[in-house]
């Protein structure tokens, strides 16, 4: 920007700071309203977010890393690991953008795009203070939620936050052996510290958490899993969200039967654990996160 002055261009190169915004490298409009973006960033990479409507709510699901170095089995981008995280900036022009395109004021946000949120902590929290503040895009706190695979050093800080975010924990697996091997970050941080952790955050915010669990065939939509659960949540605040897995190709893992996903909904209701089924958004699309970006680059 010529138009600058030379001393003020100076002042925010030693910043590190930028100008610019995404681009569009490639949209998606599924029947139901729901449009995955594909964004370039200025170093080439590129990310996903997903806009999606439903009657007088606008929300947008939002990436924090470009890939993600977790390496969850059943998901695209786990399988091709961590490329960088994404700046307070990126992570709120995917938002901006989103609404300008839509041509609509959003009125909720998730961070559950690519990446691990809270392994790109500073970077989100301050977009989230950017997105509460008054001159900024004026979102209150609970209208936001962060995803996280589970990282407790991340949920402990932001707990300390008194943010009043929403908490997701992608759990996906109620006995530790199944989840090492669906997750690979729970060999480091395992079921019962994290919903120790949890509890803190409930205690300490007022918060009831939210538990997504993807439901796999014959993975961990068995009786037992059902019973796992029960014992880990019962008497908990929280709510558990039950999603019908989206096949990932060439993964070996197929979705539950609809009768089998509304047993372990029922399983669940049954124990007084308040559980509800996703519905499904936009399934004609490249589907679950990562797989627009495998599509881009020709997989
Ligand atoms: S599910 Fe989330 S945390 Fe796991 S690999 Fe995929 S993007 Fe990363």
């Amino acid at each position: 920007m010529t138009n600058l002055p030379m001393e003020l261009r100076n002042q925010l190169d030693k910043a590190g700071l930028s100008i610019g915004c995404l681009t569009v490298v490639e949209r998606e409009a599924a029947p139901d309203g729901t449009v995955k973006y594909l964004f370039g960033l200025d170093d080439g990479s590129t990310v996903e977010s997903v806009y999606l409507p439903d009657d007088d709510r606008h929300t947008v699901c939002f990436s924090t890393q470009v890939g993600c170095p977790m390496g969850c089995l059943f998901c695209a981008t786990g399988q091709n690991g961590l490329t960088r995280n994404l700046t307070t900036g990126e992570i709120i022009d995917q938002i901006l953008r989103i609404s300008k395109f839509q041509g609509v004021t959003l009125t909720n946000l998730v961070a559950m795009g690519q990446g691990e949120p809270l392994l790109n902590y500073d970077a989100l929290i301050k977009a989230i203070r950017i997105i509460n503040d008054p001159k900024g895009l004026s979102m209150g706190a609970r209208r936001i939620t962060i995803s996280t695979c589970g990282i407790i050093p991340g949920v402990l800080k932001l707990t300390e936050e008194q943010l009043q975010v929403n908490l997701a924990i992608s759990l996906h697996a109620a006995d530790d052996d199944l989840r090492n091997r669906l997750m690979p970050v729970n060999k480091k941080y395992p079921i019962v510290p994290l919903l120790k952790a949890c509890q803190e955050y409930i205690e300490r915010t007022g918060r009831r958490v939210t538990f997504e669990y993807t439901l796999i065939d014959g993975i961990n939509d068995r009786p037992q899993d059902a019973a796992n659960l029960i014992r880990l949540l019962r008497g908990m605040l929280c709510h558990v969200n039950l999603i019908p897995f989206n096949p990932v190709p060439g993964s070996p893992f197929r979705r539950s039967t609809p009768s089998q996903i509304h047993w372990f909904a029922a399983e669940l209701n049954r124990a007084h654990i308040e559980t509800t089924i996703r519905k499904e958004r936009g399934t004609t699309l490249t589907a679950a996160c990562g797989q627009l970006q495998g599509k881009f680059r020709g997989e």
